[in-house]
């Protein structure tokens, strides 16, 4: 009875160790392959990739709420381009923009030959803008007279409605913002300014005058006047023969009356000389000049820019030096402007 009991256990023992040798071989074997499968799915899979990326590339699929509006390669190039051309805009009346929606970006595998549109992109995204606006109203007594662009303009008309109608207006102005572009409705600078001389009924005769038979129609200048006509000063050596207009250098010097450039040019005491005929024996020169934008031959119409203020030739401080001539023989300018 031990013998066989012992024997049975004996044959278990080696059946065990049959069954233990027999499925370590099989694990070997079973690894074997699976490993081979493994490498070959990865060669596959490789493959695949290789050929996705022969054909395909990645992007950025960018969507504008909700809506795909196209594709790039750099997101923060677009971003870039967003802040440069979208949310740094500046125009005359631009105060500040924002997106209404930001872009929403999605990694996609798209074919090679697809090119990156930030262009069209930046196109849609510029379709819903919260654009705040920004003017200046030129008012009287709490009421809103004007809207002009920018500040300079307003100040300019308040300037020249002053020296137009030889009094102290009661003028001011304000900055405004708005979000409806319909509230803008502003004014260039000489639509704004008659209209104002019509809305206080403001009498421009006495300063708007003709120098013999010529039409004098804009003012060159709005400034300070700094020293007049016949004077005499430690800094010349005659008697003073036009009248200095003192103002910010860079202001814009309008021709004062329809006519020709005779003369643009430096010349020695002027400094950066204008000389305009406009017939009739008239001339008026515009001395000092920073800078001339016309040249010699050419037509002007009263309210032309010609130059800018500035302080070339002999000269202390920025101004214009504005002279009229009637047949070659200078005229006090205050006869005709700024009569005050
Ligand atoms: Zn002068």
């Amino acid at each position: 009875m031990y013998k066989i009991y012992s024997i049975i256990i004996n044959s278990r023992v080696k059946k065990k160790r049959r069954v233990n040798f027999i499925s370590i071989r099989k694990v070997k074997f079973y690894t074997k392959e699976t490993l081979k499968l493994f490498n070959i799915a990865l060669l596959a899979f490789g493959f695949i990739i290789a050929i996705i990326l022969i054909k395909y590339k990645p992007m950025y699929e960018v969507k504008v709420s909700g809506e795909r509006v196209g594709y790039v390669e750099n997101k923060q190039q677009l971003d870039d381009l967003i802040e440069k051309d979208v949310e740094n805009y500046t125009a005359k009346n631009i105060e500040k923009v924002d997106l209404v929606e930001n872009p929403e970006y999605e990694l996609k595998f798209v074919e090679k030959t697809k090119e990156s549109n930030e262009s069209e992109i930046i196109v849609a995204l510029q379709k819903e803008l919260d654009i705040t606006y920004k003017y200046y109203e030129i008012y009287s007594n709490e009421q809103t007279i004007e809207k002009v662009d920018t500040m300079q303009i307003a100040e300019q008309i308040i300037n020249d409605i002053n020296i137009l109608s030889e009094k102290q207006q009661n003028l001011n102005i304000n900055e405004k913002t708005t979000k409806n572009i319909e509230e803008l409705g502003t004014n260039t600078l000489e639509v704004a300014e008659n209209n104002i001389i019509q809305k206080l009924d403001i009498d421009t005769s006495k300063a708007i005058t003709h120098i013999n038979g010529i039409k004098i129609s804009s003012l060159p200048v709005s400034g300070v006047i700094s020293s007049r006509y016949g004077v005499s000063s430690s800094i010349r050596s005659s008697r003073h023969t036009g009248l200095d207009i003192a103002t910010k250098k860079g202001t814009p010097i309008k021709v004062i009356a329809n006519g020709n450039v005779i003369f643009a040019r430096r010349n020695g005491a002027y400094g950066n000389l204008v000389k305009v005929d406009h017939g009739n024996g008239v001339e008026t020169w515009y001395a000092h000049a920073s800078e001339i934008y016309v040249k010699e031959g050419q037509k002007v119409k009263a309210g032309d820019i010609i130059a800018s203020v500035g302080s070339t030739g002999n000269s202390t401080g920025p101004h214009l030096h504005l002279e009229v001539r009637i047949n070659g023989k200078h005229v006090n300018p205050q006869k005709y402007l700024y009569n005050n």
